[in-house]
């Protein structure tokens, strides 16, 4: 008792005790301390009620150093540690609590899981329990772990967010880049088809003049000139049906008329109305056509089309080496149509981008030479409607292999087509 006498003398005490009795409280003192054997005392001093003033009582309740030890602070410390304060909730770690003696770090009574490490935080019991100290962590973790954590989280989140912010600023680049670039192709496109439609409306005037006029005298002279009459006026239908056909596509119009085939026929005839104009312009024409094609399931016009546009840009795209070679072939379960020449070729870097809308290739050459940049595309639409598709191999200066390799089974055609 002596020790914890030791805290407050007895005239201090008795102020205290007036002082809260004063205010309204109910006027109760607390004293302990721990003794030289290490056992921790307790009482609480308190004027009891209803005394009459002319006397002088005081209430003296000395605390059981073991219930205290075994029930009553393991209890609070289970209530603290279990209610759902905020101050305390943390996701995967949960708070553990111990008491000890001021100058000795042993746990008095601890709450279940303390792990015996160095606590967080320290708070001595100020009032009720003097000479004691609440220790405070966080079970298997320190709270600069926690903040650790934290941070780390909130890095990653801002590094995703300028991920997300450079991916979108990329995007809008492209997207805008595209755009314009879309559009000057598209001025490019007019540019090229009206002087295409110009070109062979003039020639065709002209000698349809002539002629009206009478005054040619040799007979070779009327057939050159109906000759370059007919040719013009089908190129002048070749383009319209490739506009045609864009415009079909574009608006998602554009329809096929699959029926079954003999490909062989198809592109035999094909070449046939086309072989004059070849070897009129000087050109050594090759033409395989393998004989074990069986019926393919196609639309002919379509497949026509797209032979005329290949044979079409390998005269267009060719130099001094004038040939061009079409085969016809069967590759396991697809059957290849392909069209060789030795022109000016297609540079790497530009193999993908000529079959996409009005794309041209930007060797100078190529712009002297007329054209829409609609054939390839139209190619390739039509390809993959027959559950094939086009394929390029092409070595500049040296010349261009086109090949349209399509299915012999219809029904990855209904499959790929419908996609
Ligand atoms: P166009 O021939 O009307 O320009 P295409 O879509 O048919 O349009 O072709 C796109 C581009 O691909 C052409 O402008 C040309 O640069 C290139 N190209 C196509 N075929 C050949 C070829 N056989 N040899 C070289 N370049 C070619």
């Amino acid at each position: 008792m002596a020790a914890g006498w030791a805290a407050m003398e007895a005239p201090d005490m008795a102020s205290h005790l007036r002082m809260m009795a004063e205010k309204g409280d109910q006027p109760v003192g607390f004293f302990g301390g721990w003794t030289l054997r290490r056992t921790y005392w307790n009482v609480a001093f308190f004027i009891p009620p209803d005394v009459p003033k002319d006397r002088v009582a005081l209430g003296v309740v000395a605390f059981d150093e073991d219930y205290l030890r075994k029930n009553f602070l393991p209890t609070m410390m289970k209530d603290v540690l279990t209610s759902k304060s905020s101050v305390l909730r943390a996701d995967a770690n949960s708070p553990v609590m111990m008491i000890h003696a001021p100058k000795d770090s042993t746990p008095w009574v601890a709450s279940a899981n303390w792990d015996g490490e160095k606590p967080e935080m320290e708070r001595s019991f100020a009032d009720i329990f003097p000479s004691l100290v609440l220790a405070i962590k966080y079970q298997g973790t320190t709270i600069a772990d926690i903040g650790m954590k934290f941070l780390r989280y909130n890095y990653t989140v801002l590094a995703a967010l300028c991920l997300l912010m450079v991916g979108g600023i990329w995007l809008t680049y492209r997207n805008v880049s595209r755009e314009m670039n879309l559009a000057r192709l598209k001025s490019d496109f007019v540019a090229n088809v009206s002087h295409e439609l110009r070109t062979p409306l003039a020639l065709i005037r002209l000698y349809a003049e002539t002629l009206e006029l009478g005054r040619l005298t040799a007979k070779e002279k009327y057939q050159e000139y109906f000759r370059i009459i007919r040719e013009e006026s089908e190129r002048l239908t070749a383009l319209i049906n490739n506009i045609l056909d864009f415009s079909r596509i574009e608006a998602g119009r554009k329809e096929y008329e699959f029926k079954e085939t003999n490909l062989a026929d198809l592109v035999r005839s094909t070449l046939d109305s086309y072989r004059f104009q070849i070897e009129q312009n000087g050109f050594a024409f090759e033409e395989n056509i393998s004989g074990d094609i069986p019926p393919v399931i196609v639309d002919r016009e379509a497949i026509a089309r797209s032979l005329l546009n290949l044979v079409n840009n390998a005269l267009k795209y060719s130099k001094d080496q004038k040939y061009i070679g079409v085969s016809l072939y069967r590759a396991n379960s697809r059957v290849n149509l392909e069209v060789r020449d030795r022109g000016i070729g297609i540079p790497a870097n530009e193999q993908e981008k000529i079959f996409e809308k009005f794309y041209r290739c930007g060797d100078p050459l190529v712009h002297n030479i007329k054209g829409s940049g609609l054939g390839l595309s139209l190619v390739r639409h039509i390809a993959r409607a027959h559950g094939g598709d086009v394929l390029v191999e092409s070595t500049p200066e040296k010349g261009s292999k086109f090949t349209i390799a399509l299915p012999l089974d219809p029904g990855l055609r209904t499959a790929e087509a419908a996609a």
